[in-house]
Order: C-alpha cells, then structure tokens, then sequence
C-alpha cells in the first residue's frame, strides 16, 4: 500500500437494515469493522456497534425525525472533516441509506467537498417491515405495483407536494415511512380521494427485531385502532390486499419465543451463539455482557507459558471451558508450530461447548461426563481410568474455577499441575446501550451461565424484579443465584447452552 492511499480516508454510507443484524449486508459489517469513526443513528440497530474494533470514535447523530442529536448540517460537516484528517468513517443508517435517508444529501456534499465514498445499500424497512409481518409487498393474486411514499409532510399544508390523489389511485400495494404521527390526516385525505376504505391497513412497528409488534385495521378504522393502542412510531404503514395474507405467513411473530425479551450475559465474545439460537426462536435478546475473559497477568501468565510449554510431559490435559481451550491453544501455537509438539496426552473435556471448542483446533476428546460439572468430570476420570495413582494431569482452568475437581483427583493420587489460562474481569463498558434498556424496559427471562456472571451482573447494579424470572444453566450457577437472594424459576436439564435455551422455552410455556 503506497503511503498516499494509507491516509486517505474514505466515507462508507451504509445501510444498516431494518434491525435484525442477519439483515446487515456482509459489505456493511465490513465497513463497521474497517471503521475509525462510526456515526450512527435512532433507527441503526446499536447492537452492531460491537463489531467496532477497540478504540472506535462512536458519535451518535441523532434520535428520532423531530430531535436531531447533531443537525444534518452538521453531521455533513463532520463526514467531511472527519474523513479529510484521514479516517475511515462509517456512517450507519437504518434501513437502506438512500430510502428516506438523505443518503443522496450526504452523497453531494462530499462529492462537493472532493472526499471519497462509497454508497452500501441496507434492506429497506418498506419492504423488510411487511416480509417480518408476513406480507408479502407484491403477490402475483393481489397486485403487481408498490408505491413507497413518507407520511411525514403534513397532507393539509398548502405547500405540500405529496399528491394524495395519485397515491390513493394508484393500484397495488402502498408503503407509508414516517406515518404514525399524521396516520388519521393520510388516511383521510386518501379517502377523501377515492380510497377503498375496507381496504387492508396494517402497521408494523420496530420491525425485524424481537421487540416488533403489528396492527391490523382497515383504511377506515386504523386510524382508531392505532390512537386507542398508543401503537407508536417508528413503524411500516402497509396499505393493499396483500395484508391478507399475513393470516397465513405470518411466520416470524409466531415463533415460540416471540414477544419475550431475554437477556443473555455471557461475555461479548460468547454470547452471540447463544444470543442466535433465542432470536432464532423469536426471542428479543438483549446482550449485556457482565464479565470480560482477559489473559493473566505477570507471574500467573509466565507460569502459565511454563506449563503450556510442557504439556507433552503430561498422560491427561483437562479442559473445563472453551476459554480455557483458547487460551491454551493460542500459546501453545504460539511456542510451537508442530501440532505433535502436545505430545502424547489424552484429553478430558466437561461438557459439549469445550469438546466442541477442542475440536475447533482439530483435537478429540477421549474423555467426557454425561453430566457437565466439574464433579462428574473427577468420577468419570475415575471410572474410566481406575487407578490415578501417580498419573501426570493438567488442567487448564480460569482463576476462579472451584477447587472440586483438583481434590477429588489429587485424593486419588494423581501428580495435578493446574493451569491459569485466563481471567474474570466485570464488564464496564455499554456500547448497545442494552444495560441502560434493561434499567428502563425490564426483561422477561435474565438467564446465567456461570456463577462470575451473577455476581458481576449484581455488581453492576441491576436489579431483577420479582417477575422476571431467572434461569440457570447449572447446579453450581444456581447455587451462586441463591447465594444472592434470588429465585431460580428453572435450571437447565442438561448444563449446556442448547439445554438453558430449551429450559427458556420451557420457562416461555412452550
Ligand atoms: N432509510 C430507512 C427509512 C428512514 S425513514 C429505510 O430504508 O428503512 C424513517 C422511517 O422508516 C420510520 O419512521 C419508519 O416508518 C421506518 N422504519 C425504519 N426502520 C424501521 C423498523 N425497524 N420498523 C418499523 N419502521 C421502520
């Protein structure tokens, strides 16, 4: 790369989709990942924040159409500015930047300015908000026209250059943006104009994420029905017979999980696997990360190193985390580039997320319990191999790993050297802003994965009210829970991340 192009920087106006991260485009997350400064907006799904890389200027420029963080002009400004001291700045906007968005405004002005950029297109709420709401915009029985126009300009203003008697005589379907607000005075006027007023009206608000909720009526009464629900902005207005059909396909609001909040605490880094089966299932998640896996520090880390160093003296390693696997093979990848240099171990594993973690780095597990606690590890070492005596082991665990399991095997005799592979830290920092929403809107169902995660998540001062309910992933994580003076309303059958998923839908009455 010639020094030129490395300081010049470049403005990435990006679609961010309606709110589902699955809706952000795979060149849009590059562009968030690329980032020096990401501007982002309301109606961005914050969530994609954490894609981020560590020391991203975050500047938020803007809440809803009324209540302008930074006012365009400005936020023009700051593109320009931003990308003339060299940067790399991203600018995320929901939906499809070009769609309402006054993607084309920012475009000008830094074609004006001379700054280079690039146009990433989203999926538009017009047309995802429907689909979420199991309407299709076009269906070959019903029309073969979509109109797509805003509700924000006020339709008796004189000056207005919304022709409501075009719209309402349009064929097909019609997709209102920005219409909560003036919703009774859109529908009036296309009334007054010759609209059907049985025709099927349906509103979706928050579409494509967890917390999506819709409304049907038709031209004439939804107006009414949307005043009487206190149903808000921002929503899809979707006028046309292809309401109908979201009787049939109204696939996504009928998930198990759907109209549930569920919050998952689980590191950054972890959660997202979790976090993807609840949403798959209909869940709203909300990610709020307690704690944070970092390496150890001076004399733990060097002994540490030692350790990895010679795990081939070693008959047995045992794992009993995937962090713990990571750990250990990021160093030992690093001390070695022969995978054989691990010598002649067997291994050992406490559940199905650290055998499967294990065979990430193409190693197998010989050894694992079919109940996942450190307990049942020690037994089945112990029945499997018989006689520990004198047998060489090393267990690669975090600091605060309970000490069961090393009693249990050195009582037996084994010659145990335990590996600090990393450590708990809380987690301090709010880039999604889900701490705050918890504190404002609650939850259904907190769920825990590990006794560091209770702890840290009461440290962070949050309270669980009397009817969120608490699910556990385990014994010892229910006991950390109780220890604080909460109730466990469910622990998972099975110690496992699908096994406290199948434990919410249980919680879920499903
Ligand atoms: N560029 C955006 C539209 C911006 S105008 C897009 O392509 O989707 C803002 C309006 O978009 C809101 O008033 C609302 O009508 C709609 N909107 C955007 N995201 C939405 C969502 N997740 N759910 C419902 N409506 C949404």
């Amino acid at each position: 790369m010639s020094k030129k192009t490395k300081t010049t920087g470049i403005c990435y106006l990006v679609g961010a989709g309606p709110g589902d991260p699955g809706l952000m485009t795979l060149r849009g997350k590059e562009c968030i990942e690329m980032a020096d400064v990401l501007i982002y907006d309301y109606l961005a799904n914050h969530e994609f924040l954490k894609w981020a890389k560590e020391g991203t200027e975050m500047i938020y420029a803007g809440k809803k159409a009324s209540d302008h963080a930074i006012p365009q002009g400005g936020i023009n400004e700051l593109l320009v500015e931003k990308v003339k001291e060299g940067k790399i700045v991203t600018r995320l906007k929901g939906g499809d930047p070009l769609v309402f968005g006054r993607g084309g405004e920012e475009a000008e002005e830094l074609v004006d300015a001379g700054v280079p950029f690039e146009l990433v297109p989203g999926i538009s709420s017009a047309i995802a908000g429907p689909a979420y709401a199991g309407i299709p915009v076009t269906h070959r029985d019903h029309c073969s026209q979509l109109t797509i126009f805003t509700g924000h300009e006020d339709p008796t203003k004189e000056e207005s250059s919304m022709d409501y008697a075009q719209i309402a005589k349009a064929p097909g379907t019609k997709v209102m943006l920005m219409g909560v607000g003036r919703l009774r005075l859109v529908m009036d006027e296309l009334l007054k104009n010759g609209a059907d007023p049985k025709m099927p009206v349906a509103l979706v608000r928050w579409a494509t994420r967890g917390n999506q909720e819709s409304i049907e009526g038709t031209m004439k009464t939804i107006a009414d029905i949307v005043e009487k629900a206190d149903f808000k902005s921002p929503a899809v207005c979707v006028i046309g017979d292809v309401v109908k059909c979201r009787k049939k396909i109204n696939w996504f609001e009928n998930r198990p999980l759907f109209g549930k909040r569920v919050v998952v605490t689980r590191t950054r880094t972890q959660a997202s696997g979790m976090s993807k089966q609840l949403r798959d299932l209909g869940a709203d998640v909300l990610e709020i990360p307690t704690i944070r896996i970092a390496k150890p520090e001076g004399d733990e880390l060097i002994e540490f190193g030692k350790l990895v160093q010679d795990c081939h003296k070693y008959e047995w390693l045992i794992f009993t985390s995937p962090n713990g696997v990571d750990a250990f093979f990021d160093l030992f990848y690093k001390l070695y580039d022969d995978a054989r240099s691990i010598g002649g171990a067997r291994i050992a594993a406490v559940g199905p997320g650290t055998k499967a973690k294990l065979a990430e780095y193409r190693v197998a597990t010989d050894l694992m319990p079919e109940k996942h606690v450190a307990e049942e590890l020690a037994k089945e070492i112990k029945k499997q191999i018989g006689d520990l005596n004198s047998l060489q082991m090393l267990w690669v665990r975090g600091e605060d790993a309970r000490p069961v399991l090393s009693e249990m095997l050195v009582k037996e005799g084994a010659i145990l050297d335990e590996a600090i592979a990393y450590v708990t830290v809380p987690e301090t920092d709010d880039p999604t802003g889900n701490v705050k929403r918890f504190r404002e809107e609650g939850a259904d169902i907190v769920t825990f994965t590990s006794g560091s995660t209770v702890e840290c998540f009461l440290d962070l001062g949050l309270d669980i009210p009397e009817i969120t309910k608490i699910a556990s992933i385990g014994p010892v994580t229910t006991e950390a829970i109780e220890e604080n003076q909460l109730i466990v309303d469910i622990e998972a059958e099975d110690s496992t991340i699908p096994g406290l998923v199948k434990a919410v839908l249980k919680l879920a009455g499903k």
